[in-house]
């Protein structure tokens, strides 16, 4: 069995859903993982940041210019009337929902079932098409078996059990079609897994049915080796590791959901990442195979906040660092950086939600500096620590570009420097005329 993940581009318009349907359509049993169409999602968190500030025009413009374009996307889909009609229906019914929530109080509760519709809608329309082309596809209702605990984790468990049971009533089915990026939280309320999501929805899927491959396809071919809407003539990389992939999602390779490796890897499922514009080209293949001794790629995370604790007194007294870090945890923010010297040290987050509550406990120990809109730069290879030269290439790349931080040594995956974003684009650039 394999997963296949289509990304929002790649089911954005009725042509693109009849290519999907092309694709996935060679008899292997197969689940189908698809977003909302692109756009969607935008739109609906515009829709719900109206409705939590009571407007109601801007709201029903919104949901009415959505309405219309999918009207058009069913009319271009189906060729034959009986699924023009339930297509419209569909369609009617999903955006009489969404209306609904004009009429009312509106709470989070309702703006996470709001951003659930898109998925909704592009797994229904999908499943109509593939059954007007005369293919037995079955739609796996994510809402049934998709779930987060209390900590927003996901439950491996119940994912499993809630999937097989689900699966077990279709033995003859090869084509499964489900949502991505929505779910259940722990109290059985419509949540989602954070924009990107889908791409963690089917890595949690094929680990639950341990597939014998999880396919990621999207808009590029691959991982490329820096980010492709900074930096001119960046290339596909061949092959990842499950580690070099992880730190690369998650320090801003928007490709990949942030944690959407770590499922994957647990259970060393192989993960293809695919261009749909393009499905001839090779891709990359993430794998527990590592190449050794390269510099492989290159990304950015925005959003960042630099702090930094000086403290004369205390910072070598042993017990301090612990309670630096107590302090964040009891905020439940991580910690993505940390440097140290004798007199101070800097971490850096990047959710700055509990921001000015950690500042005040900081402040407890000593002095404390804050740099907002900071990017942490992250160079990602097999950067073994015997080998000479990697971090006089980097810093060579960087001379021109006030750094803030630098981090190395923490893996041998991966160095981490920290810029102003109005450096960001430099640095990307930089870094790759000298290391590619
Ligand atoms: P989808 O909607 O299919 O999930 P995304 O927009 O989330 O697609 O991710 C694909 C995009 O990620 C690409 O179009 C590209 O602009 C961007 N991207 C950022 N960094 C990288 C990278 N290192 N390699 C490939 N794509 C990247
Ligand atoms: N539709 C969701 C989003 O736009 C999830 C995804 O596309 O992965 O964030
Ligand atoms: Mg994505």
């Amino acid at each position: 069995m394999k997963v296949l993940k289509f990304g929002g581009t790649s089911v954005g318009s009725a042509e693109r859903m009849k290519e999907v349907a092309r694709l996935v359509n060679d008899g292997q049993r197969k689940i189908v993982v698809l977003s909302a169409m692109s756009g969607t999602t935008n739109s609906l968190v515009e829709i719900a940041n109206y409705l939590y500030k009571k407007n109601h025009d801007g709201a029903n413009e919104v949901i009415n210019n959505l309405e219309r374009k999918y009207y058009n996307e069913v009319e271009a889909l189906y060729s034959k009337k009986e699924y023009k009609e339930k297509g419209k229906q569909l369609i009617k019914a999903h955006f009489d929902y969404i209306k609904s929530f004009t009429k009312d109080l509106f709470t989070v509760f309702e703006e996470k079932t709001i951003l659930a519709q898109g998925e909704l809608i592009s797994t229904a329309m999908f499943n109509y098409y593939m059954h007007e082309i005369g293919i037995d596809s079955v739609l796996l209702p994510a809402l049934d078996y998709m779930r987060i605990d209390k900590n927003n984790e996901p439950d491996p468990v119940y994912i499993r059990e809630n999937l097989g049971q689900l699966l077990n009533q279709h033995p003859k089915c090869n084509m499964f079609i489900t949502q991505g990026y929505i779910c259940r939280n722990a109290f059985g309320e419509i949540d989602n897994l954070q924009r990107g999501g889908s791409d963690y929805s089917a890595s949690l899927v094929g680990a639950a049915v341990l597939a014998d491959e999880i396919q990621i396809w999207t808009d590029i071919d691959g991982m490329h080796n820096n980010d492709p809407r900074y930096v001119e003539n960046t290339s596909s990389i061949a092959d990842l590791s499950f580690d070099e992939a992880a730190e690369l999602a998650y320090f801003g390779a928007k490709i990949l959901h942030p944690t959407s490796v770590l499922p994957a890897k647990l259970s060393n499922i192989p993960v293809r990442l695919l261009n749909t514009m393009d499905p001839k080209a090779p891709g990359t293949l993430i794998s527990s195979k590592q190449t050794k001794d390269r510099i492989t790629a290159i990304a950015a995370k925005d959003g960042i906040t630099a702090i930094k604790i000086k403290s004369g007194r205390m910072l070598l007294a042993y017990g301090f660092l612990r309670k630096v870090f107590e302090i964040f945890e009891s905020y439940k923010t991580p910690i993505d950086m940390i440097t140290t010297s004798e007199v101070g040290v800097s971490v850096t987050i990047d959710n700055s939600r509990h921001l000015d509550e950690i500042l005040d406990d900081l402040k407890k120990f000593g002095t404390v500096e804050v740099d907002t809109d900071m990017v942490i730069i992250c160079v990602v290879g097999d950067l073994v620590g015997e080998k000479k030269g990697y971090a006089f290439k980097i810093f060579e790349a960087l001379k021109e570009i006030p750094v803030r931080m630098i981090s190395y040594g923490g893996s041998n995956h991966n160095v981490s420097l920290l810029v102003h974003v109005n450096d960001k684009k430099d640095a990307l650039r930089a870094l790759s005329a000298k290391l590619f």
